[in-house]
């Protein structure tokens, strides 16, 4: 890690972050240790006035929106604003930023499948001969590089996504790379996971809290996917059953998923210090066969030495000794249909912010072949272009995933539950001056006509909505 002058005086005022956060705790304290962004415009001007004023337990909150760091001292550098460092309690925090569009609160969260959910934890994989890496904190500036190393072994790995941490802004924030490469994850056939919003330790912060920290990621991803996962893992592998974190994880409808090999990866981010992480990877396998044992294992892509040392060997270490390399759900034997949950509103609410909708020069498919400017809709393949680029019907094209600017997408898995539970919805009228209702029979429309010709506005809806009425 390599700090420059300014960011280490950045640090040292905010008194700080990197100081506190350098030295390793015992408890997974990863993501602390990585800056991984240009921290060259602190505003030296900002970081003097707010030199010496306090905040945290005992001093209070900091005033003029100024960001509560770690040691307990005010200011607004990234240093002491950034996510997890930055306390939410006493201060503006980049965990504080609320991603764009409608809440998920009201989708509907049915616990399908037969991988338990809170307040139940998976530590383990199921069946033999599988390994499931998985890479959480992400993405930051390694990330892209990883998944090209992915792509050279076509292997499938899980990313547990933090929604806002290290500095690097919200996920789906237009103009940065992150949106992108989730959904470079996604298309490449990897699992996307939740490691909450801002990197909190769900087990410290209220149950308010708590949902925030779940649902705002959930909304920042929908926007990227057009839905979200059932998959989380909590920051620091925190999540008590005292703390009612564990049943609040259920009660949000998530798998909690911990692990049973840790790398370490983030003791050990030097390229003399990696081998530690491939010695735990190595010895662990060497305690079981492939035939007899699978392995959930947790590294992070945050991480230099891991992205550009330990993924490769753990891959080619695998491959070796007879493992399949798969994601969470596939190791858990949980179909992919279950890993997400469709935000059905999302066709005519979600923003989509990493592709615009062209609608314009659209070429039907010829060839079965789909997504740019080249639509399913009026092929004879299939109506729906589903994430391979492909036309089709089936629910793999039609699903999650489906490119609703290439063809037709079906609607949400759940979409039965939720018009069950929710309101009807009702097509809008076209003109907002019209005081015509809806769903009218012609006997209504011919009343309606001639009320229309005699009295008010307002008494003629009163009269027809009598007459609507006892039509029934
Ligand atoms: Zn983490």
């Amino acid at each position: 890690m390599h700090f420059s002058p300014l960011m280490i005086i950045a640090s040292a005022i905010a008194g700080s972050a990197a100081h506190v956060t350098l030295q390793p705790s015992s408890k997974h304290d990863e993501n602390d240790l990585i800056t991984g962004l240009d921290w060259n415009d602190t505003s030296p001007a900002l970081v003097e006035r707010n030199f010496l004023a306090r905040c945290g337990l005992g001093f209070g909150k900091c005033s003029d929106d100024g960001c509560c760091s770690t040691a307990g001292y005010c200011g607004k550098t990234k240093a002491h604003c950034r996510s997890p460092d930055c306390q939410i309690d006493y201060g503006h925090c980049d965990a504080h930023m609320t991603p764009d569009g409608p809440p998920t609160s009201g989708i509907p969260r049915p616990k399908v499948g037969k991988v338990p959910y809170g307040p139940k934890v998976v530590r383990s994989c199921v069946g033999a001969g599988n390994i499931a890496l998985t890479f959480d904190d992400g993405p930051n500036k390694y990330t892209e590089d990883l998944l090209d190393l992915l792509d050279k072994y076509d292997a499938k790995v899980t990313f547990f996504i933090t929604g806002n941490n290290n500095a690097k802004g919200p996920i789906d924030t237009p103009g940065m790379p992150w949106a992108s490469m989730i959904e470079r994850m996604y298309q490449s056939g990897h699992q996307i996971a939740s490691h909450t919003w801002s990197h909190q330790d769900l087990s410290k912060i209220t149950p308010e809290q708590r949902r925030i920290q779940i649902l705002w990621n959930e909304v920042a991803l929908r926007n990227i996917l057009g839905g979200f996962p059932t998959y989380m893992r909590p920051p620091y592998s925190s999540c008590t059953e005292k703390s009612g974190c564990l049943k609040d994880m259920g009660n949000l409808g998530y798998h909690v998923i911990l692990y049973d090999i840790d790398t370490e990866d983030y003791r050990h981010d030097s390229s003399s210090a990696i081998q530690g992480s491939k010695d735990i990877f190595d010895k662990n396998l060497a305690r079981a066969k492939a035939s007899h044992k699978s392995w959930l294992v947790i590294a992070h892509d945050v991480h230099e030495q891991t992205v550009y040392n330990l993924t490769e060997h753990m891959v080619k270490k695998a491959s070796k000794d007879g493992y399949n390399i798969v994601t969470v759900g596939e190791c858990l034997d949980d179909p992919e249909e279950n890993w997400y949950r469709m935000d059905e509103s999302s066709e005519l609410t979600i923003l989509r912010k990493t592709k615009p909708l062209a609608t314009a020069n659209r070429v039907i498919s010829h060839d079965g072949r789909c997504g740019g400017n080249v639509t399913c809709r009026g092929s004879k393949f299939g109506s729906c272009c589903g994430k391979n680029n492909y036309c089709g019907n089936s629910p793999k094209h039609c699903g999650f995933g489906c490119q609703p600017n290439a063809g037709h997408c079906q609607k949400a898995r759940h979409t039965s539950t939720v018009h069950k539970h929710g309101p009807e919805k009702r097509p809008a009228t076209s003109d907002a001056g019209s005081l015509l209702p809806p769903g009218l029979s012609v006997v209504e429309l011919v009343l309606f006509a001639a009320l229309a010709s005699s009295a008010g506005d307002l008494l003629r809806l009163l009269v027809f909505a009598l007459i609507h009425e006892s039509l029934g």
